[in-house]
């Protein structure tokens, strides 16, 4: 077969330390009733093991060269199947709840987290890797500086577990940057309602927008309106008019994004 050159843009980067490999999946307790869906298996570190452990394996690559490499090597395995799409638009064709595994393309992390809280839903645990950084605004809770929007959106919909950190010697081509694997459970119904799932996030992410301002000057820059509206509507839904976003469990966001929503 002809050299392989990464490209860096789909972030390409392969895990080639085994014994990380193979904590990763035992973290996904995949298991012969399972399906595991992996998001870009790349060049199959974390396949090869799924396949001998999980009932159902079902990789989704968007390069159609790393494809048929994975397809020479493991095409025959039963259960495995391999399906050649952008993971951000792929419609699963599957209706079964499934596992998910995937070491992120650093650059798509977000989006492709995303996916699984808002379209892609039918899946219960999910092992993922990305970015040291990105996994901490992930796992942050309240209290910490990691605890960001994309915290408060993923405590809505699941439990959230760091699981270990991998260094860049780990991978070939060798990334810069240290990565993070964390574990998602995923609720079976959300923490909290929410009245306007657009408007609470554009509430969150307002509330985070600038981490030094207080959380009543952060409404005031993100929706136009008063300090006094901004006040009171802190005060009817229970927090201090004087406090960070960051001190601001998740659900609480939910109470005024219902009020700020009626004003
Ligand atoms: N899982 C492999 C490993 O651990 O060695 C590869 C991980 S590599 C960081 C990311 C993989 O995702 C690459 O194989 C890349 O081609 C693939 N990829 C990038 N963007 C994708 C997308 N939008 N949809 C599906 N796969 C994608």
């Amino acid at each position: 077969m002809r050299r392989f050159s990464p490209h860096k843009a789909l972030g390409q980067s392969f895990l080639v330390h085994a014994p990380t490999a193979e904590a990763l999946v035992n973290a996904l307790e995949p298991g012969g009733d399972d399906t595991v869906l992996e998001i870009g298996p790349g060049r199959g570190a974390l396949t090869r093991l799924l396949v001998g452990r999980a009932g159902r394996v079902v990789a989704v690559e968007l390069d159609p060269r790393l494809a048929d490499r994975l397809l020479a090597e493991l095409g025959a395995e039963p259960g495995f199947r391999l399906i050649i799409a952008d993971f951000l638009t792929w419609r699963p064709d599957f209706e079964r709840p499934v596992k998910v595994i995937g070491n992120l393309p650093y650059s798509v992390s977000s989006p492709m987290l995303f996916r699984l809280l808002d379209d892609f839903t039918g899946w219960t645990t999910a092992v993922l890797t990305t970015q040291r950084e990105f996994a901490r605004r992930v796992l942050g809770g309240p209290g910490s500086k990691d605890y960001s929007a994309m915290s408060v959106f993923c405590e809505r919909w699941c439990r959230r577990e760091k699981l270990l950190s991998i260094p860049g010697r780990y991978f070939r081509p060798r990334p810069d940057v240290v990565s993070t694997s964390f574990r998602l459970v995923r609720r079976e119904r959300p923490l909290f309602p929410v009245e306007d799932e657009a408007f609470f996030r554009r509430l969150v992410r307002a509330a985070f927008a600038q981490r030094r301002k207080t959380l009543a000057n952060n409404i005031v820059a993100g929706f136009g309106v008063t300090r006094a509206v901004a006040e009171a509507a802190l005060a009817q839904a229970g927090i201090d008019a004087g406090c960070r976003a960051e001190a601001v469990p998740a659900e609480r966001f939910s109470a005024l994004a219902g009020v700020l929503g009626r004003v």
